[in-house]
């Protein structure tokens, strides 16, 4: 989550962890998806509960091609027919395909399609108040990863775990990374096996 009112992906259990943080889930004006695997939008219908019911402000959704009918089902799915019926109609929600370079919510951005296994993935360059966020979501180590770092003040890229990890990226590849981009602050996420010394234990707020 950035600057309280951008949501990068989704993944559980997303609703009760904006509250500890101190973020109201209604501030939310705008999610990038990156990839539609679960563990990046199965946090989605509890926040999406939270938009139509307690606070109905709109809500945009930015991702790959395909986003409004994947996320449509997703709902559906969630609440069956009563989606259609009580929970739709109150949904003040825009879907949009992710652009090369587009605008949303007020902060300008760029999109950078990534290698990751047959899914793939969207990275995102995101201007926030005068610094260049970089969020890869997930992906291997390959170049267009090169690309969205490239530049960024900070850069929210994912580790997967040490060694071999298919369709991912392995520490070594991240520390690589990092080496190559000594300008850019990183931020390591989706770690699956392994215990790191000097990672967080819990949620944190960083300001930069
Ligand atoms: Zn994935």
């Amino acid at each position: 989550m950035v600057d309280g009112r951008l949501l990068l992906d989704g993944g559980a259990p997303l609703l009760p962890h904006l509250h500890r943080v101190g973020v109201d889930p209604g501030d939310i004006e705008a999610v990038f998806l990156t990839h539609f695997h679960g563990d990046h939008v199965l946090g989605l219908p509890p926040f999406v509960l939270h938009r139509i019911f307690i606070d109905p402000r709109p809500l945009t959704f930015v991702g790959p091609a395909g986003i409004g009918d994947h996320l449509e089902q997703l709902w559906e799915l969630s609440w069956g027919h009563e989606w259609k019926t009580l929970f739709r109609p109150k949904f003040k929600v825009k879907y949009l395909t992710a652009k090369r370079s587009g605008s949303v919510a007020g902060y300008d951005y760029e999109s950078v399609k990534l290698d990751h296994g047959a899914m793939g993935s969207i990275g995102y360059r995101i201007q926030v108040n005068g610094k260049l966020i970089a969020y890869s979501g997930d992906t291997e180590p390959t170049a267009p990863l090169e690309k969205l770092v490239s530049g960024a003040d900070v850069a929210i890229v994912e580790a997967t775990g040490p060694g071999e990890v298919v369709t991912h990226m392995s520490w070594e590849a991240a520390r690589d990374l990092k080496k190559r981009h000594p300008k850019t602050r990183f931020f390591f996420n989706h770690l699956y096996s392994g215990t790191v010394s000097g990672a967080v234990k819990d949620l944190q707020v960083v300001f930069v």
